[in-house]
């Protein structure tokens, strides 16, 4: 098709082939996405052309890119566009796409490489901890630490409902619009570098201290229908810190998320509460703690049960095969485990 089209648009020359073959790509999977929707009756609309200005990604794959040092600058090569001085913050090898994006007014470049990966590795199931993810607080542990949920769009509310006023005010195509317009995502980026900021510290604390991570498998898109919640669950960006959790940990299990805040976590009794009672109080042991400390601890144990049978959960270490780490959705991940029988580790 792309041939046939550069023989009538001869513009079409002047970039690089692998690009182009890129965005019709794109356009290809994004259409088939939503076909996909439909016919599990979810309402679509038509997809829209994009505008010069809203256009703001392409890719390179494989081939027409190149990165070279000269004296104490960093260049990126791009066919058909030439040499651009980047500012380098790691040095990337095997490289196998780069995409350039642009966000406001700045460009960045994103590098893919291919690394390879040991086949096994060991993880120690008593390093393990179990995590309830919730709005007030951003995470109880089943170490019982916790984390505060710092909501930084909440915090820059009143900004961005300024800044917003400010835009719809504007008479469009105007170049009081377009300044209005740049305000306010330079709001909104400042919102997601904080956010993301937060999320990989906190992820990195954990991938360092623990092998095995276990969460709460949560249905973000079903719970942001309650639109009194919406807004703080999007802004708490779970979803964000599973994904970088999944890359950083050994091991990052989920669990069913049914009857973890219900449950006893130390004799399984069943004790319902509403979401406003912040205490677990079991009156058949007694047990009286934070409900999220309980709900991680339930956690926890689900997930130690998926991963080994119980009473082997002293018997370490554990070979686990990486290729299985690959998420996969809407099944708990299916883990190859490879445990020493407790006679080998005695
Ligand atoms: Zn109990």
């Amino acid at each position: 098709m792309l041939t046939e089209l550069k023989e009538e648009e001869a513009w079409l020359r002047n970039y690089h082939s692998k690009m182009l073959q890129m965005v019709v790509h794109k356009i290809d999977s994004n259409r088939k996405v939503l076909n996909a929707l439909r016919m599990n009756d979810y309402k679509i609309g038509k997809m829209n052309f994009i505008g010069e200005e809203d256009y703001n990604s392409f890719t390179y794959s494989q081939s027409g890119f190149r990165i070279e040092r000269h004296g104490n600058t960093d260049l990126l090569w791009l066919s058909k566009i030439g040499y651009i001085e980047i500012r380098l913050h790691r040095h990337p090898t095997n490289i196998k796409q780069i995409t350039i994006v642009r966000r406001i007014n700045k460009w960045y470049a994103l590098i893919c490489c291919e690394i390879a990966k040991p086949i096994f590795r060991f993880i120690n199931p008593k390093k393990s901890v179990g995590m309830d993810v919730g709005i007030t607080k951003f995470l109880h542990d089943s170490n019982n630490s916790t984390i505060d949920n710092p909501l930084f769009v909440k915090k820059m509310l009143k900004s961005l409902r300024r800044a917003q006023r400010r835009l719809s005010r504007r008479h469009k195509y105007s170049k009081n619009r377009l300044k209005a317009k740049t305000r306010l995502q330079i709001l909104h980026e400042r919102i997601r570098n904080k956010r993301l900021d937060f999320l990989h510290k906190v992820s990195t604390r954990y991938s360092k201290n623990y092998d095995v991570i276990f969460l709460e498998r949560l249905r973000v898109s079903s719970m942001v229908k309650n639109y009194h919640l919406a807004r703080n669950i999007i802004d708490s960006g779970w979803s964000t810190f599973k994904n970088i959790l999944a890359y950083k940990t050994k091991l990052v299990i989920e669990v069913p998320s049914n009857n973890t805040s219900v449950n006893c976590s130390k004799c399984g009794n069943k004790v319902p509460k509403s979401l406003a009672v912040r205490i677990h109080k079991c009156n058949v042991c007694n047990l009286m703690i934070d409900r999220d400390y309980n709900a991680s601890l339930n956690i926890k144990k689900k997930g130690l049960l998926l991963l080994l049978p119980q009473g082997l959960w002293e018997a370490t270490p554990v070979e686990i095969l990486s290729e299985s780490v690959k998420q996969e959705q809407n099944i708990v991940q299916r883990i190859v485990v490879h445990y020493r029988s407790i006679e080998e580790t005695v």
